[in-house]
């Protein structure tokens, strides 16, 4: 199979709102460019990108995924993302990994909410960005009208490269303001006729290429100068200076597209594989592993070999499937590379070209370029592989918190272990996944990036892995804490028979901090009770503190002081002193107060302004407690606390109330004693599971 150099290889995301044509344009190129021979449609669901059961049923993109085409002599690879901003963390290292975005626009809707995510990732990872204004064969679709709203959001560095000839139903193709010639589109044949630009749009051609040359004249002050002495540049100075306006973000070109129709390709792979970056043109920066100092590579296929992971694939039939760029070198078959952010080598076997799910066997890639590699042992998403006399280490992504739990089950008692695997698999595949069994709840705990996202895993584990689950919302991990001091003395005797049962102790409890668990304090004076029967008391209180007073749960935050007691010499033993602790403990307890202690999560929610006062009002009915606001762009950031007991279901009710436009993250902040009316509820909650676990 063919191979292709740094300079040869461009790495192109698409990314923007979803329903915006990503996937079709990636179909749409593939056919135009020859790769595929018929235009596979997201209708039939036979595209090459969105190759999941769960895509094809749902007709969205859920996951990252790749495709490359040929196209005069250079290798396009296509970094196809999921629009849903549930997704995000799915589209995150596509943007990282490209050299170039494409953030598609709708044609009818204009700018969405997901369009500025991706432009924002987009600049933080320091990618160039052009813009695709897709669906233009569209009833009511209106390019020159979202040409402003995207001039209006990012300033006149956004500049069109080509031009719609004609409109809705009539679009039938663009002028090419990189050559001025006009590519029209007939019957959607992959090839465009090539012509004159239409007299009608002469002018307007004309001057928005004056327009571009100037701006790609601010870009650099040689350019500058000569288009002060000359009044024009050259074609070699407008394409040098073009290429260097892209690379610097001093540019952000726009496109005129109709994806379904194949309009307006061309200008779009002409631009790609003339004008946007090769990845030997960006660098990327890393770390010497151990002395953690700064350190990269060039991106030269004659470098020390490094090679980032940035997705992972569980296959039925393949096993897993480690997806990666070459950051530098040559990355070869049959080799072994050092993960140094694990410390072990890994033995690679064939790599692979990827064509959405179809993997072809390639000898060697150069820097640059994306491959596959099957069944390494310890590798996982966003590590660093390397050669290991050359070691280098590149950062993990951060691809965010998942924002909603649910305690997932087996529908048929046995198949715990088969949830267990299968989990496991999924977390490979998406490192966002979570999972955990709550050591207090014993529910085993899954954690997604939202309610669809959970279910999705419950439909894959179904489908995929052939175990059915239920999903509940997750119990809360209350605990209980004593309220003031006290003490308490117990004797257990017991003459049963021959041999006795005899322990006594006087204990006394203590309230200790928030969060600082549990301290046995042995202040025996003398040898009331000998040595060696002391630690059973201990054991005793931590028995009965784990099984709780009020409602079962375990009783946290206070110091226990053993101040006295009595043995018998034959009928003390470690378990009459664990019962007598047991018992002096839990009437410690009661003398002394016990409250239930909820945990508090801190919560920041991203809203547009429109729905400030909702959100307000809704964390007000959750007794939250707003403690400061932010601004970041349009943006607004309100940053609160909330009890977790009132989050559960937070993710659904936020994206029904905004209509998805705000999102939120929540980690935990500390536990607070919950108020005396709802703990009248969790304790009478209690009773009835208990009793039900009777009957
Ligand atoms: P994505 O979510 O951004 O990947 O969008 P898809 O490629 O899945 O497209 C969403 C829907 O829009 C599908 O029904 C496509 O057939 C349709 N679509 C995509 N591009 C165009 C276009 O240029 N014109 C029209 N009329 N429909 C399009």
């Amino acid at each position: 199979m063919k191979r292709f150099l740094p300079d040869k290889i461009r790495n192109v995301c698409f990314a923007g709102h979803s329903d915006t044509g990503k996937t079709t344009l990636t179909s749409a190129l593939l056919y135009a460019a020859g790769t595929v021979n018929r235009f596979l449609r997201v209708e039939d669901g036979n595209t090459i990108t969105d190759f999941d059961e769960e895509e094809i049923q749902r007709r969205i993109s859920i996951y990252l995924s790749l495709a490359w085409l040929e196209y005069k002599d250079k290798k396009i690879n296509i970094l196809d993302t999921p629009g849903f901003s549930m997704f995000i963390s799915e589209t995150i290292p596509g943007i990282k990994c490209s050299d170039t975005v494409g953030i598609l626009v709708n044609g009818v809707q204009g700018i969405e909410i997901q369009t500025d995510k991706v432009f924002k990732i987009s600049s933080n990872f320091n990618v160039p960005v052009f813009f695709i204004i897709n669906k233009l064969d569209k009833e009511n679709s209106d390019p020159f009208k979202v040409l402003e709203q995207l001039k209006h959001k990012y300033g006149n560095k956004v500049i069109p490269l080509s031009l719609p000839i004609g409109k809705e139903a009539d679009f039938k193709g663009v002028v090419n303001l990189m050559d001025l010639k006009s590519y029209i589109t007939e019957n959607q044949n992959p090839k465009a006729k090539i012509e004159n630009i239409p007299e009608n749009l002469k002018e307007i051609s004309e001057k928005t290429r004056e327009e571009l040359i100037e701006k790609v004249a601010e870009g650099d002050d040689q350019l500058m100068q000569t288009f002060f002495d000359k009044g024009s540049l050259t074609e070699e100075e407008f394409l040098k200076g073009l290429k260097k306006s892209f690379l610097n973000r001093d540019i952000f070109p726009v496109f005129f597209t109709s994806a379904a129709s194949m309009v307006g390709l061309e200008p779009l792979l002409q631009f790609t594989t003339e004008i946007a970056p090769s990845p030997d043109m960006r660098k990327w920066e890393g770390k010497n592993p151990l002395s953690k100092e700064p350190l990269s590579f060039e991106s030269k296929e004659t470098a020390p070999a490094s090679a980032y992971v940035f997705k992972t694939i569980s296959d039925i039939f393949a096993g897993k499937i480690t997806i990666f760029k070459a950051i530098s070198g040559t990355i070869k078959s049959d080799e072994t590379y050092f993960n140094s952010t694990r410390g072990v080598q890994e033995r690679f076997g064939s790599i692979n070209t990827i064509q959405g799910k179809q993997l072809s066997p390639i000898s060697e890639i150069y820097a640059g370029d994306i491959a596959a590699v099957t069944k390494l042992k310890e590798t996982k998403t966003f590590d660093t592989l390397c050669d290991k006399t050359n070691q280098i280490l590149y950062d993990p992504i951060n691809i965010g918190e998942p924002s909603i739990s649910f305690a997932i089950e087996p529908k048929s008692k046995g198949d715990e272990d088969k949830i267990s695997n299968a989990l496991q698999k999924i977390m490979e595949e998406e490192p966002i996944v979570k999972s955990s069994r709550d050591p207090q709840t014993k529910e085993l705990v899954i954690s997604g990036a939202g309610q669809l996202h959970v279910e999705i895993i419950a439909n894959k584990l179904k489908n995929k892995y052939g175990v059915s689950v239920n999903l509940k919302l997750p119990k809360v991990p209350y605990k209980e804490t004593i309220v003031k001091s006290a003490q308490a003395n117990y004797r257990h005797k017991k003459q049963t028979g021959g041999h006795g049962q005899f322990a006594e102790c006087m204990i006394q409890i203590d309230p200790a901090p928030r969060g600082s668990g549990y301290e046995f304090i042995d202040k025996i004076f003398g040898g009331a009770i000998s040595q060696n029967f002391r630690p059973s008391v201990d054991k005793g209180i931590q028995d009965a503190a784990s099984k709780g007073i009020l409602a079962g749960f375990p009783v946290v935050d206070f110091k226990v002081t053993l101040l006295d007691g009595k043995e018998h010499p034959v009928d003390s033993s470690d378990m009459a002193f664990k019962i007598a602790g047991s018992m002096a403990f839990k009437e410690a307890a009661k003398k002394a107060g016990v409250t239930i202690l909820e945990p508090i999560y801190n919560v920041e929610i991203y809203t547009p302004e429109e729905f400030m006062g909702d959100i307000m009002g809704d964390l007000n009915g959750r007794r939250g407690r707003v403690l400061g606001m932010d601004m970041e762009g349009d943006l607004r950031i309100i940053k609160a606390q909330v009890p977790l007991a009132e989050m559960l279901t937070y993710s659904s009710d936020l994206r029904s109330k905004t209509q998805g436009r705000a999102s939120f993250t929540m980690e935990f902040a500390f536990y607070e004693e919950v108020p005396k009316h709802l703990q009248e509820k969790i304790i009478a909650q209690h009773k009835k599971e208990k009793e039900e676990e009777e009957e």
